[in-house]
């Protein structure tokens, strides 16, 4: 039985982290404004209005 290179779990964390910092000072997930990314629980990139709208 060969070792797996990449386990399923790792790649999942690799891509939300990859995600996140593309998504850094890019636009609000929901309205298309401006957004910072956020990290509230889960990062996330939010404009000011949907950010008190929403969390
Ligand atoms: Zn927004």
């Amino acid at each position: 039985m060969k070792p797996k290179e990449h386990r399923p779990i790792d790649k999942k964390i690799f891509d939300i982290v990859d995600w996140g910092e593309k998504q850094s000072g890019h636009i609000c997930e929901l309205c298309g404004n401006p957004g910072v990314l956020r990290n509230d629980d889960w990062l996330m990139v939010r404009c000011d209005e949907c950010w008190k709208k929403y969390r």
